[in-house]
């Protein structure tokens, strides 16, 4: 019952030597998605040991190179492992367009369907659903039309108390009745509330990923409550008219915002390349929300389960 974060790319525009361009994997019950895409993202995903063929889907935030150009020989090596099944990547449009055209030209033989599902940028929209999960955009304020990412894994099974049922001499089908969340009426017509039979094994997980923006009050209104919050913070806090003017955010724009989801940790990335140590970055953003942390290249951010 995973659910962790891997940093693949933690660089903005420019790669360094230190760091690539924006690349995420999300494992929740070993269910693997990547977000994001940058230059490098194969090489990256071999180092941290995610097998590529075990992908569920793909989401890119935008149409920024420094997110999307992995993708494509990406899509291209899946072909040679041998994948069937269908990857359904989530981008805003027009995404379509430029996956028809690497198609046509250098994967018309592909041996499984890449399909594209639009992400409207403007909307706050359920983008993927399963058994464990869900996936929503969340609106960002960039200089092109941009999709954050809220990963939300669904509510576990409720547990049935061990002594109740003891207590109560629960019969095989109250206690199916109870999992289901459903009051337990006994033989003697007295009616036993759910919530006294049963209990939630651990409170349902979330990730929020906030990238490429500027500071938006709406975007960290929709991550409330994240237990980590990925933020981009391509500068630091001297730099905060550079990055008004190019829709990024400082680190100080990085806390504000997990400061208002009420987020349990915050991850920055996305740095610009004049930065050969975060330090300065992670410092600022400490200031305000001491629970940041630099988004190390190759690190995991693991979530553990609470209750
Ligand atoms: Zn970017
Ligand atoms: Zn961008």
């Amino acid at each position: 019952m995973s659910f962790s974060v891997t940093i693949l790319g933690s660089s903005s525009a420019k790669p360094t030597a230190a760091r690539h361009p924006s690349a995420q994997a999300v494992n929740v019950h070993e269910q693997h998605y990547l977000v994001d895409a940058g230059e490098g993202v194969q090489q990256q995903m071999i180092r941290t040991g995610i097998n590529p063929l075990k992908l569920r889907a793909v989401f890119i935030s935008h149409l920024h190179g420094d997110h999307v150009y992995g993708l494509f020989p990406l899509l291209s090596t899946l072909g040679l492992y041998g994948r069937r099944t269908p990857l359904p990547i989530y981008a805003p449009a027009p995404f379509g367009d430029i996956l028809a055209c690497h198609m046509r030209y250098f994967d018309s033989e592909l041996p499984y369907e890449a399909e594209w599902h639009e992400v409207r940028t403007t909307e706050h929209a359920l983008l993927l659903e399963n058994r464990t999960l869900e996936v929503w955009s969340i609106p960002l304020r960039h200089r092109v039309p941009t999709a954050g990412f809220l990963f939300r894994e669904k509510r576990p099974p409720l547990n049935v108390d061990k002594f109740k049922i003891v207590k109560y001499g629960l019969s095989i089908a109250q206690i199916a009745a109870a999992k289901r969340g459903e009051d337990v009426t006994l033989d003697t017509g007295e009616v036993l509330p759910n919530a006294e039979l049963t209990y939630l094994p651990y409170r349902p997980r979330t990730y929020a990923y906030l990238s490429d923006t500027a500071y938006s009050a709406k975007a960290a209104g929709l991550a409330a409550g994240a237990d980590l919050l990925y933020h981009e913070a391509t500068y630091a806090a001297a730099e905060r008219k550079t990055a008004r003017q190019r829709g990024h955010s400082t680190s100080e724009d990085a806390a504000k915002a997990a400061l208002q989801a009420g987020a349990g940790r915050l991850a920055i990335g996305h740095y610009s390349s004049r930065y050969k140590d975060e330090q300065l970055l992670v410092d600022e953003a400490r200031a305000l929300f001491p629970e940041t942390y630099p988004a190390v290249e190759g690190s995991t951010f693991t979530i553990e389960k609470q209750r």
